[in-house]
């Protein structure tokens, strides 16, 4: 793939090869007419929202860090996910959708619809998707650390099985959340409230929980608690970790643009299926 503007054959973060090597190599293929088939499967999209982005990827990608993803794709009749797409992050996953729209179409994407957010008309604009902002992780890190300003505790019962009790928590650690989470948790995925499905996102990535005297909460009780977890944080305290979540190195999907209808700037979002729009 040739580099176009900040389009590179690099990924923004890679995939975790061994503890502390990433790999960010990729290729793209060109898209065929029977690839568009199973991209447009609309019954199949609305159903499997999550396994259909990790479709495309398996359609859209050569090969992912060194490994052939396509060939294997269709060596599973084109029916089951090859396991090294479930450990693509999702971050990298939107960079890849956006380089396949690059790959096989141009950079240029044509009718990117949204609302307005200052007048609320819906407006049609196009997009060079080789200046969408990209970040890059710097460090062969996979994942990232969450320091809250103020620490939280947990309730527990009398046995206090898990040495909860009087202890605060306040620094959490996180590996990047993968497509293999997005595709564990579909059924919580709802287009228009994306609430349940991120939380458990979010704890299916938690790894560690350290207390204020630096030790970690045990991985039972995480165990346990692991879905629950985030009832018994303070809304700030979630808002930060939400935070850590946003600051993840990617491609931003969304671009500022003056709509037509008021001349006002607002921010345009691009989702995967308008990555792939009906040729
Ligand atoms: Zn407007």
């Amino acid at each position: 793939m040739k580099n176009v503007g900040n389009l590179t054959d690099q990924l923004p973060i890679g995939l975790e090869i061994k503890p502390g090597k990433l790999d960010r190599r990729f290729i793209c293929r060109e898209l065929d007419g029977k690839d568009l088939r199973f991209i447009y499967d609309s019954v199949y999209r609305k159903n499997h929202p999550m396994e259909w982005v990790a479709r495309v990827l398996c359609l859209v990608l050569e090969e992912i860090a060194g490994e052939r993803v396509y060939a294997q794709y269709r060596q599973l009749d084109y029916e089951k996910i090859p396991d090294i797409v479930k450990k693509i992050t999702s971050a990298d996953a939107s960079y890849i959708l956006v380089a396949g729209h690059a790959f096989t179409f141009g950079e240029k994407l044509d009718e990117v619809t949204d609302k307005c957010s200052n007048c609320g008309r819906k407006i049609v604009v196009s997009m060079d998707l080789s200046k969408l902002s990209v970040t890059r992780n710097i460090e062969d890190k996979f994942g990232f650390t969450v320091k809250l300003t103020k620490p939280v505790g947990f309730k527990t019962d009398e046995k206090d099985m898990f040495s909860i009790k009087g202890r605060l928590f306040d620094t959490l650690d996180f590996r990047y959340p993968l497509i293999g989470d997005t595709m564990n948790n579909e059924e919580y995925f709802k287009p228009n409230d994306r609430g349940d499905f991120d939380y458990r996102i979010m704890s299916d990535s938690l790894m560690v929980i350290f207390g204020t005297d630096a030790a970690p909460m045990s991985s039972e009780y995480l165990q346990f608690r692991r879905h629950s977890i985030w009832d018994s944080f303070s809304a700030m305290a979630l808002k930060e970790v939400r935070r850590g979540f946003a600051d993840i190195p990617s491609i931003e999907f969304a671009k500022e643009c003056v709509c037509p209808q008021c001349s006002e700037d607002t921010l345009v979002g691009i989702n995967p299926t308008q990555l792939f729009p009906r040729v």
